[in-house]
């Protein structure tokens, strides 16, 4: 197992992080927190950075203006855990991240996440000194966002079925050839989900947990795999990037990525309906109107997937391997109703 981020649980660990991070230290987090946490803080602190962009021009401007400082603390969901990573990397010192909600990997992922003209770009490189999961701060979050991180780790199946399809077919990238071994870590990341799926829905300590430990592993994996995303990411991820670019809105990653697990594992007659068990019983939502957009509109998105994926150079899955018909898209939208 290739190195994760060094990832500590526990309760109370935010108070105790201005007796050992090194002074002043940067606070790196979000409008809507900060008053809750200011407390939890001594006269040490720089700043805070109230995050309020992920533009890379106007986050280097915002670097280059920032107060003296020694450590950065990241406190926050993914925007603010991403700008503190970027700020370590561009002043080069050393990073304590604490993710407020389990809704992404951002906390135990290499790069940040951050826009160029509004497209998404992964860049810059922090690795933390450790990431904090402190249960009391996570369970206060709302708990929709904390079950919608189980998204990003679902995926694997049919990110799976995505990559043996290609192999059957000859259609892997050069570069990525099928790996079992890459699959069969994958795949224990995505069983320590469906084994606590009860755990999960009720955000408890074992759920908050599990759900951190497999989120943990799907942040490193990209670098750790040699930036391969074949074993963690398919066409569920391509149909939400084809929404995106049709609809324009914002979404919360792991509800709508779970609506691209369930039609796109329909579409590879992959376990579709054991796949739908365990999205229900952790409750995340997945039908279109729960996510303000409507049937045509996933429709529409079915029906420019295939074109969608050339344009944007994404690899080969079952969203190129034909085009879907207007009788499945009839069915599909059946069998969720
Ligand atoms: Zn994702």
């Amino acid at each position: 197992m290739a190195d994760l981020f060094n990832t500590v649980y526990g309760r109370g660990l935010v108070p105790e992080l201005q007796s050992y991070v090194h002074r002043p230290y940067l606070v790196v987090t979000m409008a809507d927190l900060w008053p809750r946490f200011r407390d939890s803080f001594d006269d040490n602190v720089a700043g805070p950075l109230l995050v309020d962009t992920l533009e890379r021009d106007d986050l280097d401007r915002i670097v280059r203006a920032l107060p003296h400082f020694e450590a950065v603390i990241g406190l926050g969901g993914g925007q603010a855990l991403d700008v503190a990573k970027y700020v370590a990397w561009a002043h080069r010192k050393p990073l304590f991240q604490v993710p407020t909600m389990m809704s992404v990997n951002a906390a135990w992922a290499h790069r940040a996440a951050v826009r160029v003209n509004g497209v998404v770009k992964y860049v810059a490189w922090a690795i933390p000194e450790a990431v904090y999961v402190d249960y009391d701060v996570i369970r206060s979050a709302p708990i929709a966002l904390n079950r919608s991180g189980v998204g990003d780790i679902i995926c694997y199946h049919t990110g799976h079925h995505d990559w043996q399809m290609a192999r059957d077919k000859g259609r892997t990238e050069p570069q990525w050839p099928y790996d079992q071994r890459l699959v069969d870590e994958a795949q224990a990341a995505l069983q320590r989900v469906v084994d606590h799926a009860d755990d999960i829905h009720a955000v408890n300590d074992a759920g908050i947990r599990a759900l951190a430990e497999s989120l943990r592993w799907g942040g490193a994996a990209f670098h750790n795999a040699g930036w391969n995303p074949r074993h963690i990411e398919g066409a569920e991820h391509f149909l939400f990037y084809a929404l995106e670019y049709q609809t324009g809105k914002p979404f919360i990653h792991g509800q709508i990525v779970g609506l691209g697990v369930l039609l796109m594992s329909w579409l590879q007659d992959n376990r579709a309906a054991w796949i739908r068990e365990v999205i229900e019983r952790i409750g995340v939502p997945y039908r279109p109107e729960e996510m303000g957009i409507t049937w045509d509109q996933v429709a529409d998105a079915l029906r420019i997937l295939p074109e969608h994926v050339k344009r944007a150079g994404l690899w080969y899955t079952v969203a190129s391997d034909h085009p879907i018909t207007e009788d499945e898209i009839a069915r599909m939208r059946a069998w969720l109703s």
